[in-house]
């Protein structure tokens, strides 16, 4: 999956701003950030899509939304809150098809959804 970029900064073949990692799961800085702290988290096994999971799948979902958890409070926003979005597909405006886990906080992110 050498084509892949979220592959290529799992194993360190791509330059990011690692935050956190486990067995599981890798965090970095998303490059253009859209709000004070903007951190992408990603399962270490390549996955195109969340229409892609499978049983088998469950538990590295469920770190994904822990993981952001404990990152939240490292970067300080666990009490003012955030936000997290995974873009799905076409119409979910997903760019980089390896599963991610977007963490938003350090502002008021306003609402959910821009018509
Ligand atoms: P999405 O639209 O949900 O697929 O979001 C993809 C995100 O990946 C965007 O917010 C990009 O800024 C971010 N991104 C793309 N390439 C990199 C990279 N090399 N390092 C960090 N973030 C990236
Ligand atoms: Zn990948």
């Amino acid at each position: 999956m050498q084509d892949c970029i979220f592959c290529r900064i799992v194993a360190k073949e791509a330059p990011a701003t690692i935050v956190y990692e486990d067995d599981l799961v890798v965090a970095f800085h998303d490059i253009y950030p859209k709000a004070p702290v903007h951190i992408l988290i990603v399962p270490r096994r390549h996955i195109p899509t969340l229409a892609h999971v499978t049983p088998e799948d469950e538990p590295v979902l469920g770190r994904l939304l822990y993981a952001a958890r404990v990152i939240a409070q490292e970067q300080g926003i666990l009490e003012s809150g955030f936000r997290v979005i995974i873009n799905t597909g076409r119409h979910g405006g997903q760019e980089v098809y390896h599963v991610h886990l977007h963490l938003l906080g350090g502002r008021p992110l306003g609402p959910m959804l821009v018509r």
